[in-house]
This record gives C-alpha cells, sequence and structure tokens, in this order.
C-alpha cells in the first residue's frame, strides 16, 4: 500500500498557529458533558507550544466534575453567542514554581 502523501499526523498544529486564529477554546467531559473554556493563550503558557491534539494528554487534564470518569475533548473557539454569558472561562490565576530538592548518596563521610 503506497504511504500517503500527507504525513500521518495531521499536520502539526499546535496552540501558537492555532491562536492565530482563535482566542478561546473548549474543552469538554464526554461523560458529564461539562464544558470549559480558556484562552488559547493561556494554554500555551501553561503547556507550551504543543499540538492541540495532545493538550489533553500533555496537560494530564481530568474532569473535575465526574472525577474523570470521561475522556476530555478540546475543540477551537468560543462558546456560541445564545450562552456566551453563561459560559465558564477557567483563565491563569498564577503560576506557581515550586522547589525541589534531588539528593545523592556518596560512601565515605
Ligand atoms: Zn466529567
Amino acid at each position: 500500500m503506497p504511504e500517503p502523501y500527507w504525513p500521518k499526523r495531521k499536520g502539526s498544529y499546535t496552540l501558537a498557529d492555532a491562536a492565530k486564529h482563535n482566542t478561546y477554546a473548549s474543552i469538554r467531559c464526554t461523560y458529564c458533558k461539562r464544558t470549559r473554556y480558556y484562552l488559547v493563550a493561556d494554554l500555551k503558557t501553561a503547556f507550551g507550544d504543543v499540538e492541540c491534539d495532545d493538550v489533553v494528554h500533555v496537560a494530564r487534564l481530568r474532569c473535575r466534575n465526574c472525577d474523570g470518569k470521561g475522556s476530555l475533548e478540546l475543540k477551537m473557539g468560543g462558546p456560541p453567542s445564545d450562552i456566551a454569558d453563561k459560559a465558564w472561562l477557567r483563565r491563569i490565576e498564577r503560576v506557581e514554581y515550586k522547589r525541589r530538592i534531588v539528593w545523592k548518596e556518596t560512601q565515605g563521610v
């Protein structure tokens, strides 16, 4: 069977690419149908310029509402205008850096 002309992974459409056309993205839980909206710029700040398809995996996101029973789907675009005023937007409040000490043992004092 001939190899397809296009790459097997649909190109590499990253958050930086998406940010050129979209301000918002949504992440929806397939189990409880809960949707949260994010700024694409916030996602990029949080997870780096990863491929859009990888955001949910890279971020290890889980739905808080059903404790991760469903899988999460990322879509570009904001809420439909009829529900925009009721939609929940999740923004980065702050980024915390944690200091972690790694010990090693050597023999002989
Ligand atoms: Zn859920």
